[in-house]
């Protein structure tokens, strides 16, 4: 296939990516937990009752909804994390024992101490130094865009980002700036 531009959005795979242009972007990969909870008495955190929240007492931030079609109250850690050596391989929940003590013992803490652990899930932050998001060109490559390093925070940006990038691609002007995105602020490390 031949192409004037290459978008890469591989999130936690852009290395792998940009590996065969022996390019390492400052990309970390992180691997978060979050899970689904249940309490006897669950009425408490039923949708329309119990708001979807966030909590951060400065050492750990925290994130939750409420129990919606009886999934349970789903809550996940922001902060923290284990780094992925290979994003390709995320052990699954309950292979650390801090996956599942960690949330009970906030929980416990925070909730009630009835509040008991029904499904625990895996899936991948790629954060970069700064945890604000890379979207520029390659270096040396004017016509290789990546789009990648969102740090646990771009879904909520994506369709405005898509936009963005949309423009670009199509040589005009984004309806934003991107140039906090700059790969240059890491200019020491690529
Ligand atoms: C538990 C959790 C909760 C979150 N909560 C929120 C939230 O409340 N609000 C928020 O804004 N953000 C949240 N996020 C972050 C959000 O999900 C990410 O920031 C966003 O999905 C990153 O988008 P992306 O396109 O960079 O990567 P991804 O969404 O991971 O997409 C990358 C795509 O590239 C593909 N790919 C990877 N490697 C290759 C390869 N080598 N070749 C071809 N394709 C490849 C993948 O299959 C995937 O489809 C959360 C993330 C997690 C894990």
């Amino acid at each position: 296939m031949v192409a004037k531009k290459l978008l890469i959005t591989a999130g936690k795979g852009t290395n792998q990516i940009t590996r065969l242009l022996n390019i390492k972007l400052p990309l970390i990969p992180l691997r978060k937990t979050f899970s689904w909870l249940t309490a006897a008495e669950n009425s408490y955190y039923k949708e329309g009752k119990f708001p979807a929240w966030g909590y951060d007492d400065g050492n750990s931030t925290y994130y939750g909804f409420p129990d919606i079609n009886e999934k349970g109250l789903k809550i996940g850690r922001h902060d923290g994390g284990r780094l992925l050596d290979d994003p390709r391989e995320l052990e699954q929940f309950g292979t650390y024992s801090e996956d599942e003590q960690e949330i009970i013992g906030f929980t416990h803490k925070h909730f009630s101490k009835d509040i008991e652990l029904k499904e625990g899930k895996v899936c991948t932050y790629t954060n970069t130094p700064d945890e604000d998001f890379i979207i520029d060109y390659l270096p040396e490559y004017e016509n290789i865009m990546v789009a990648c390093g969102f740090s646990g925070h771009g879904f909520k940006f994506a369709s405005g980002i898509g936009e963005c990038l949309a423009s670009i691609l199509m040589e005009k002007q984004p309806a934003i700036s991107l140039e906090s995105f700059r790969l240059s602020r890491f200019d020491d490390s690529i």
